[in-house]
């Protein structure tokens, strides 16, 4: 019980400082999202049926937000992403390091590099490599937005030059 509360005693007071800015961040955008979900809400755009609602330029209904990513909140949803990445990164590094100091990326990489005896540190190990996981499925998700958001705006050049031909 006490790891929890014991964690600001592990890690140095910047790195708190990092992890509380990037959570404190990544609410704030949450906040956002949430209110410019619901300006996006029209009688003509496309239906989302878990929401009830039709959205203008839907683009798909986040089962993990409960909420309906649109052009009128992508932007939000891409900056989202990236804390949430940038957080659960710091996390990982953090964690691993603190349970195996002097080997920063050691752990993750090749975890029988350092595998601690005391619970407590294998513990903050296990937090760690969960949260690098977590990285890793949140890279992958923010890729596959980027370059869908690319694939978009190049089709909306194409049609603006035909248009303009
Ligand atoms: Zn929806």
């Amino acid at each position: 019980m006490g790891l929890f509360w014991d964690l600001p005693k592990i890690v140095s007071w910047w790195e708190n400082l990092v992890l509380v800015v990037l959570v404190l961040g990544s609410l704030g955008a949450y906040r956002r999202l949430l209110v410019q979900a619901k300006g996006a809400t029209t009688q003509e755009g496309r239906p989302c049926r878990p929401c009830g609602v039709r959205v203008e330029g839907r683009d798909h209904h986040c089962v993990w937000l409960g909420l309906c990513v649109s052009s009128a909140n992508h932007r939000t949803f891409l900056l989202l992403l990236l804390l949430l990445l940038l957080s659960s990164l710091h996390l990982s590094l953090l964690l691993t390091s603190a349970a195996c100091p002097g080997e920063v990326l050691g752990p993750v990489l090749l975890p029988k590099a350092c595998w601690p005896y005391s619970p407590t540190k294998c513990l903050l190990l296990v937090g760690g490599l969960y949260s690098g996981v977590v990285a890793v499925c949140i890279s992958l998700l923010l890729v596959a937005q980027l370059l869908q958001w690319r694939r978009r705006s190049r089709g909306g050049l194409v049609v603006a030059k035909e248009e303009k031909d």
